[in-house]
């Protein structure tokens, strides 16, 4: 891999774009736009990358550059045109999406695997049910948070609640010991 630092440098020394410096074409450089394809690497510092970025150089030739590169190497049209490139901003929305599916299926599975404990909980502001008037739990709390809160919210809300019941497990464990979150004692058959 090459020396990504010592190409800028050499670069803005020779007064010289740097992708010019690197060997990869002429001066003015245009945006092609955006190829994913896993597995690749940047023609200019040799970095893993998923997305392709194509760059078409004065001379007609093209290379492909990682996002970081195009972002980072002084080269103002180039970073404009590929921060409004609508394959980018597609490329970026399907990445974000598969992210947030990801974070709630953990949530919603750890919400499973600990549904009673968290039924037991209070809710952390003591809400009540708008209706019936009956508190509501850390259960009906997390489940609300799951539903309608942001990916990165969901996140937070995570660690918050693995926290919180583990602190409360901890608690009852000093206060009652022998007894779990839900109060039962540990046992071959409810442990
Ligand atoms: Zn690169």
């Amino acid at each position: 891999m090459l020396d990504k630092l010592k190409l800028f440098t050499n670069a803005n020394a020779q007064g010289m774009h740097a992708f010019e410096a690197a060997g990869l074409g002429v001066a003015p450089f245009e945006f092609v736009g955006v190829l994913h394809n896993e597995g690749s690497s940047c023609d200019y510092c040799g970095t893993r990358i998923s997305l392709e970025c194509w760059i078409k150089g004065a001379g007609g030739g093209q290379f492909k550059v990682g996002s970081d590169c195009i972002r980072r190497i002084g080269d103002a049209a180039l970073a404009e045109a590929h921060r409004w490139d609508h394959g980018r901003l597609a490329h970026v929305a399907a990445l974000r999406e598969r992210r947030e599916g990801a974070a709630k299926a953990a949530l919603r599975a750890w919400i499973e695997e600990n549904r009673p404990a968290l039924a037991l909980l209070p809710h952390s502001r003591g809400h009540k049910h708008w209706r019936t008037r009956e508190p509501l739990t850390l259960l009906d709390e997390i489940l609300h948070g799951l539903i309608y809160e942001s990916a990165p919210k969901v996140r937070e809300l995570a660690k918050w609640a693995q926290a919180r019941l583990a602190s409360e497990t901890e608690k009852n464990a000093r206060f009652f010991p022998g007894q779990n979150a839900m109060g039962c004692t540990a046992g071959p058959d409810n442990g």
